[in-house]
């Protein structure tokens, strides 16, 4: 080895020893007598020290000819450090420098490489392999890395058997569009990459391996947002013979293990909401839960499949828009009467951008002598305001915040309504856990504008048992056997019992739009093999990139990739996608009109 140490293990215990450090030349001090050079690897950081009057000419003028990133070779002595640094480990320490190597020279770097970095996205983009020599880029990985290990460590002691699936191979609909590659040996025709390995794991399990997982890359060509990329890795399950409940089990272990081994948290055990509650009291299928304000509903419709009646506390007294709208619902957002006029306005006018699209805003102080102070004081009368206060369960001090409308768009925009709420009261503390499971999903949701069913999940998902029978009458109100994971309001798993019976699946797929001949085609050899003795089967697959960035607290899944794309799907650093060269197209028969 070239190195006795790395620049992240030396301490006072070493001191006289003679080591031998490799690393990066982060930054230089040069005092005239005196020279300071820090030294980068990647565990850490080495100070070196020269005196000028102890140290022979050739190594002074290699020191004084260092620039950043510099790498280097430094022989010599580990001594106490005079001015003691708290903040790094090896802060007690310096080498006093026998021998100074250069092993490379490098370009002044574009931006500095320290934690905090003057380098814009762009430009640690194309650099990405210089912004991944700065710690905290480092870490994430790191984190991932330890994150992989312990999942693998899991599975392996529940028995699950690791198995590679194949990268090209044909289409497989999760609802988002394919990446394609063109075949060269079979002109016209093209691979699909997967954007799971869906099918094959099912097919897995028809081969009665029982219990399988892969880490596993994913490719779904979508628009793109900070916790997406075009290219991503799942943890991906499947299962056989067991239930539901056997499958929360195994995958809330996975999770718990993980925050046990990877955090040091104990997460205890994950309270379960079904999906028709999570949007009743979040307005979401993954609610943010690390604090409560759950939404409170003054006028509401009848959910008929739930048995619950409709409410309206609230209809009546003239005011008409609350009159003539199908939801009226609210949150508390607690210890905020403060409010001013203008802090409303302003919340008014960020509900109404059109990413949101809410209508308008009412509210109701609930001031510190115990009045109510509301925007629809001509409406109602201060009994009204107090029975809507009991409703809310509202003290001095709050905040009601309502929004009415459609009852699908109004949940929604109070949902968002609740987040930022939640944001602004600093309720969701990255540090602070709360994971759930979401359960009884619908099967199906209707696309207007296709004017069809679609799968909520995916096409292979089995209806629950007990609603079977109203895929012939009612196909809006079929639940699924599907589950999701949801961690601080990020859906981080998903997954579902499957259909194993061939009729089932082909009636499923008829649901779906697809001909006899269409479902053959794709999926002819799924249906096949569920003639051969396929066990009753599910699984889930957790997106392991956002586990990464919801363990490490930051947002953007990008930093716990090593080299990701930017919001135009491109690597910039390779300059990819790139055009190829005509004898390539034409190798693969594909014209491409070139102006
Ligand atoms: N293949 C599914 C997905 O990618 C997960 C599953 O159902 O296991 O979301």
């Amino acid at each position: 080895m070239l190195r006795t140490h790395t620049a992240g293990e030396l301490r006072t215990s070493h001191i006289g020893q003679t080591v031998t450090l490799c690393g990066w030349v982060q930054t230089t001090r040069d005092k005239g007598a005196l020279i300071w050079i820090d030294l980068r690897d990647r565990y850490g950081i080495t100070q070196l020290f020269i005196e000028e009057a102890k140290t022979d000419r050739n190594t002074i003028d290699t020191a004084r000819s260092l620039g950043r990133e510099f790498v280097i070779s430094a022989t010599g002595v580990v001594t106490e450090r005079q001015s003691k640094n708290d903040k790094i480990p090896t802060g007690e320490i310096e080498i006093y420098i026998i021998k100074l190597e250069i092993l490379n020279a490098a370009k002044l770097p574009p931006f500095i490489i320290e934690d905090n970095t003057d380098g814009g996205e762009d430009l640690r983009m194309k650099y990405r392999y210089l912004d991944l020599r700065r710690a905290p880029v480092r870490k994430s990985l790191e984190l991932r890395h330890k994150m992989a290990q312990e999942v693998r460590k899991y599975m392996d002691t529940q028995g699950f058997l690791e198995v590679e699936t194949p990268v090209l191979i044909k289409s497989t609909p999760e609802g988002a569009r394919d990446f394609v590659v063109p075949s060269r040996m079979n002109q016209g025709e093209f691979y699909a990459l997967p954007q799971s390995p869906q099918t094959f794991k099912q097919l897995l399990m028809v081969s009665g391996f029982d219990r399988y997982f892969q880490i596993v890359k994913c490719f779904r060509d979508e628009d793109l947002r900070a916790d997406r990329q075009p290219e991503f890795t799942q943890i991906d399950c499947e299962m056989s013979f067991i239930t539901q409940e056997d499958i929360l089990q195994t995958f809330e272990g996975l999770v718990k293990y993980l925050f046990k081994n990877v955090k040091g948290i104990d997460t205890g055990s994950l309270p379960r909401v079904t999906y028709a509650d999570a949007m009743k009291y979040y307005g979401s299928d993954k609610p943010d839960t690390r604090f409560e304000m759950k939404f409170v509903e003054l006028k509401a419709p009848a959910l008929k499949r739930e048995g619950i009646e409709a409410v309206d506390f609230i209809s009546g007294k003239g005011f008409q828009v609350f009159d003539n709208v199908e939801t009226v619902v609210g949150i508390n957002a607690k210890g905020s009467a403060g409010y001013t006029r203008k802090q409303i306005d302003e919340l008014t006018e960020w509900l109404k951008r059109p990413q949101i699209g809410a209508k308008g805003l009412i509210y109701v102080k609930c001031e510190e002598d115990g009045s109510l102070k509301s925007s629809v004081d001509k409406f109602y009368s201060p009994e009204d305001l107090q029975k809507w206060a009991s409703l809310f369960k509202a003290e001095k001090g709050d905040l009601l915040l309502i929004l009415c409308g459609d009852d699908v768009k109004a949940r929604k925009q109070l949902s968002e309504l609740r987040l930022e709420m939640g944001t602004r009261l600093g309720l969701r503390n990255k540090d602070s856990y709360s994971c759930l499971w979401v359960l009884d999903f619908p099967l199906l949701e209707f696309g207007e504008d296709e004017n069809r069913w679609f799968a909520m999940h995916h096409p292979f998902t089995s209806p629950k048992p007990e609603d079977i029978a109203l895929l012939e009458t009612d196909l809006g109100a079929v639940r699924a056997n599907a589950y999701d994971m949801v961690i601080n309001g990020v859906e981080v798993g998903g997954g579902s019992i499957r259909i194993f019976q061939r009729e089932l699946q082909a009636k499923m797929f008829g649901i779906l739009g697809f001909s006899d001949e269409e479902a053959k085609k794709q999926f002819g050899f799924l249906m096949d093999a569920f003639e051969y003795g396929a066990p009753p089967h599910g699984g889930i697959a957790f997106g392991f990139d956002r586990l990464c960035s919801l363990f490490g607290g930051v947002d953007s899944i990008r930093d716990f990739i090593a080299f990701p794309k930017n919001n135009a799907g491109r690597d910039v650093m390779i300059d990819s996608p790139s055009t190829i060269d005509q004898k390539q197209l034409k190798e693969l028969h594909i014209a491409v009109k070139i102006d």
